[in-house]
């Protein structure tokens, strides 16, 4: 358990972290490599910090993705992304955790995750990191107020030093770094105050809003659906931008829609909402299928097995679909049959009968169908909001930062990990952001004071 000590206010740091979040954590090891003589003090409100972590990935923490490209994440500038992500690639990182003891295995769609199968690993091997590199952690400390020191307690130092007010006095530093998060799973502690702390030291602020979160759809048609999930592809329009069409699993829940492909949509669902505009969704049930493929499959069917039921015939599209001479390259990773529940509500929503025979099935039913089953309208509502996002879209904008996370709006400030406006897909990448961004603002650091 982690002890909240009283600490010496009179010798101000070289750095203080404030969050000891992820990105607070690496920040925190990666500047203690670099500079080893300097005194850095980690402070998190929470008394045993790293909740988010321990939470993360079903509680098995995806730490990484295989494959990290700057086009995995939505938010700022794409060149300060890139930079980041450069500065700390994935064997980095893979060669960072087995150094501090966690090795991590490769799953579906390149997700990384530790050999343990639990977060408490991950956390527990930064924690001991901070603690063995001289890191000062203050748990239990929440910071209210950083601002500047008034002039005349400035040192030689052009930049003026800053004073941090927390729950147990204050102390001073001459950098600081908010790592403070968005406002995701506020019970962990991350509740916005950073962008806060930002904004009173010259920053603005993209407005934030949940991502990685679970939609919610008008009405109850989908109760029925609830427990189900199927390959799926949602695509979002949004007024006066071109469509984000995203594929993955989709799980349907009692109060709409979840799973990756899901969770994936919803920034841009939430963007729009917040920029004023009208979003609407459509979910495909063929991902790897258009029109044509899926239309020519069925004839194919109904020309071989003119007295099957349209409700089987339904089931079975997938595989058909993957036997046609068209069938696209991708079309191997489609489950071979429909969940008879999702055929089900296709068959109400396209308003046709599913016992009739093929033979039977008028062309205007055939197509009212086939546009259900790929270009389903969701009538979704929005999304379930911070208590159940992963992350947070939005925050302090990437030009107001430097390749190194240096404010340009406050010298000695630096921002890192989700505070930023940087926002990644499902899948690792926003663990990836944080170590990348914390190795970038060490690294920079060390260059500043002469390092190599
Ligand atoms: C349920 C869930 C599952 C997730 N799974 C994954 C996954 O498997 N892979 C992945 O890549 N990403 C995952 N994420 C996203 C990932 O956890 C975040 O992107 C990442 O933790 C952000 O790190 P951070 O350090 O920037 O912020 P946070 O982790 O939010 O840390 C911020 C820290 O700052 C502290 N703090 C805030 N304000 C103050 C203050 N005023 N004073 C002192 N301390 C303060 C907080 O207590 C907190 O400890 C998941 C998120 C959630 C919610």
């Amino acid at each position: 358990m982690l002890v909240v000590e009283p600490h010496d206010t009179s010798t101000p740091w070289d750095l203080a972290i404030v969050g000891a979040g992820a990105a607070g954590l690496a920040t925190a090891i990666f500047v203690a490599r670099r500079l080893p003589a300097w005194r850095v003090v980690l402070l998190d409100g929470a008394v045993r910090p790293g909740a988010k972590i321990l939470v993360s990935g079903g509680g098995r923490c995806n730490v990484t993705n295989r494959v990290v490209q700057t086009s995995d994440y939505n938010g700022g500038s794409p060149h300060v992304i890139r930079r980041a992500l450069a500065a700390f690639t994935v064997d980095q990182t893979l060669a960072f955790f087995r150094e501090i003891g966690v090795a991590l295995h490769e799953e579906p769609r390149g997700k990384m995750f530790p050999d343990s199968n639990s977060a408490r690993t991950v956390l527990d091997a930064l924690l001991a990191e901070v603690s063995r590199r001289g890191v000062r952690l203050l748990a239990g400390y929440r910071v209210t107020a950083v601002a500047k020191e008034a002039v005349a307690a400035q040192t030689a130092d052009r930049a003026g030093r800053f004073r941090l007010e927390t729950t147990h006095g204050a102390l001073s530093a001459d950098r600081v770094v908010l790592a403070t998060g968005g406002l995701s799973l506020p019970k962990t502690g991350s509740d916005g105050a950073g962008y806060g702390f930002a904004q009173a030291l010259g920053h603005s602020l993209v407005p934030p809003t949940p991502a990685l979160d679970p939609l919610v759809l008008e009405g109850a048609f989908h109760a029925p659906l609830a427990g189900v999930s199927h390959e799926a592809a949602l695509t979002v329009h949004v007024d006066g931008q071109r469509p984000v069409r995203r594929r993955g699993p989709l799980l349907w829940t009692h109060f709409g829609v979840s799973g990756p492909v899901a969770l994936d949509v919803s920034r841009f669902v939430n963007r729009a909402s917040v920029e004023g505009r009208s979003a609407s969704v459509t979910l495909s049930c063929l991902p790897e299928a258009n029109f044509e493929a899926a239309e020519q499959a069925f004839l194919h069917v109904a020309a071989t097995q003119p007295r099957a039921t349209l409700r089987s015939a339904l089931a079975n599209l997938p595989s058909a679909l993957a036997t046609q001479p068209c069938a696209p390259v991708e079309s191997g990773g489609c489950a071979p049959q429909l969940p008879a529940r999702l055929t089900h509500a296709l068959l109400t929503v396209a308003g046709v009968d599913g016992h009739v025979t093929l033979a039977q099935l008028a062309r205007d039913h055939r197509r009212r169908l086939l546009q259900a089953l790929l270009a389903w309208p969701l009538p979704v509502v929005g999304s379930r909001g911070y208590k159940y996002a992963e992350v947070t879209a939005g925050g302090v904008p990437l030009d107001e930062v430097d390749a190194r996370l240096h404010s340009r709006c406050c010298p000695g400030l630096y921002l890192v990990g989700e505070i930023l406006d940087v926002d990644g897909r499902i899948g690792g990448f926003n663990f990836q952001w944080a170590w990348s961004g914390a190795w970038a603002l060490a690294n920079g650091l060390a260059q500043e004071q002469g390092g190599s």
